[in-house]
């Protein structure tokens, strides 16, 4: 099967080689095919409004969002200066940072999915039993009468990192018994940080594919428990979704304009699919064809690309073409794609692009060091993009220069609010 793939995708090679590639999808064709749509997208923002006076009440750290969780959109300068230097270009247009390493609670682009699904399971269970109203004032939901409720029903998920984070601790704040099924390789800080938040941390020998499976399986046991499909919840995928009208807000606000002229560019850290597809689906609804969202992945783990480019979807694996699946960037060590987002999002992306470890790591440093901000190496996967499509002859024909005069491009740094002080040495010392 690998010579047949090859010979009719000859990138293959290059991917098995380990090196960093580019795809430029020509499949794209900005058509909104899936039956998930706006009103969908738009019943999640209304589910986040009527949770932010909880979110308000039980973590002070939101009150000047009012309980929304959102993060900063920033300009850095400094940082396209210095991208621009090294790759001996002198780039137009403005370099931005999505700062989700910044959202409340749990550092992460999964304090959007992963905590929207258990504030959705929490409302659920809260209106079934006739204990809530969507008109009431969901603050309420901090009383004893509701944790008593919760404690009744569990929420399970399979996760070596940053979705475990969000979904244990949101779980545990509302009262839900929650375990999260982890690979025993998985980072200590992170279990300790989840045990001493109230989750249960149950560890597994062997990789995380296996834990993510054995999870599943005692949820589904278990009637009263709610198991968080990352590879293939609705759920999870539409809490990301909503993020896309409030960055318009965040652009219209800084005077910053998108359309045909002025177009807008968003590299995107993937792993399994999720987080990066759920906010390109929702950004294609807002902008349209003016936005071009790139998918990044690390050299050794490049499933969205593979399972995009081959069709194939679900059905291949990164192992298939002789890869590790093993990176340093937690949340991208991927081998298979969700099929869901593959199939919802493959006719929307520009393309994809992978990464090298060291190149994640060094630039880790590099943004410390030109912008004061932190992120983990996951993170950093987007910045390569900046470079790779301007200076792609073929793609970047498709815009005038003019329009990339005034073009936006957005690293979307997914991660890095909760690492520990020491780790984050560690990083920075690499
Ligand atoms: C989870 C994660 C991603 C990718 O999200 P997927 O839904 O797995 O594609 C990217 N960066 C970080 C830091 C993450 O934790």
């Amino acid at each position: 099967m690998l010579k047949e793939l090859t010979d009719k995708f000859p990138l293959i090679q290059k991917m098995t080689a380990g090196e960093e590639v580019l795809w430029i999808n020509q499949g794209l064709d900005n058509i909104i095919t899936s039956d998930i749509s706006k009103t969908d997208i738009n019943d999640a923002s209304e589910r986040l409004n009527r949770f932010a006076p909880y979110i308000q009440k039980v973590y002070p750290e939101t009150t000047e969002k009012k309980g929304i969780i959102e993060s900063p959109l920033v300009e850095i300068s400094e940082m396209k200066k210095f991208l621009s230097d090294k790759a001996g270009k002198s780039f137009k247009g403005k370099l931005m940072l999505k700062c989700d390493n910044l959202l409340p609670i749990s550092g992460s682009i999964k304090a959007r999915g992963g905590i929207y699904e258990v504030l959705w399971f929490a409302e659920k269970i809260a209106l079934e039993n006739n204990m809530l109203n969507e008109k009431d004032d969901y603050s309420m939901l901090a009383d004893e009468k509701f944790k008593k409720l919760f404690s009744k029903y569990s929420i399970a998920v399979g996760s070596t990192g940053n979705l475990g984070l969000s979904i244990g601790i949101m779980s545990a704040r509302l009262g839900f018994n929650v375990t999260v099924h982890m690979s025993s390789d998985a980072r200590q800080w992170k279990k300790d940080m989840l045990r001493q938040k109230g989750a249960k941390v149950v560890e597994y020998p062997g990789d995380y594919q296996k834990a993510v499976a054995e999870g599943r399986k005692l949820a589904e046991s278990d009637p009263s428990c709610h198991f968080v499909d990352d590879e293939n919840s609705k759920t999870l995928f539409l809490g990301y979704t909503t993020c896309a009208t409030r960055l318009k807000k965040q652009l219209d606000s800084q005077g910053i304009i998108v359309d045909k002229n002025h177009p807008l560019f968003v590299y995107l850290p993937c792993g399994v699919g999720g987080a990066p597809g759920g906010v390109a689906f929702g950004l294609k609804h807002v902008f349209g064809e003016n936005v071009h969202c790139f998918f990044a992945e690390p050299v050794q783990s490049p499933c969205m690309l593979l399972g995009l480019m081959t069709g194939l979807h679900e059905k291949i694996a990164v192992q298939d073409i002789g890869l590790s699946g093993k990176t340093i960037a937690d949340g991208l060590a991927v081998g298979r794609p969700s099929g869901l987002v593959g199939k919802v999002t493959g006719n929307l992306l520009d393309g994809c692009f992978t990464v090298s470890d060291e190149n994640m790591q060094q630039l880790v440093i590099d943004l410390y060091n030109k912008e004061k901000i932190f992120v983990e190496p996951s993170a950093t996967a987007g910045f390569p993009g900046f470079v790779l499509t301007q200076t792609h002859k073929e793609y970047i024909k498709r815009f005038d220069e003019k329009a990339m005069e005034n073009a936006v491009h957005i690293a979307w740094a997914t991660g890095g609010g909760m690492v520990p002080k020491e780790e984050k040495e560690k990083y920075l010392s690499y």
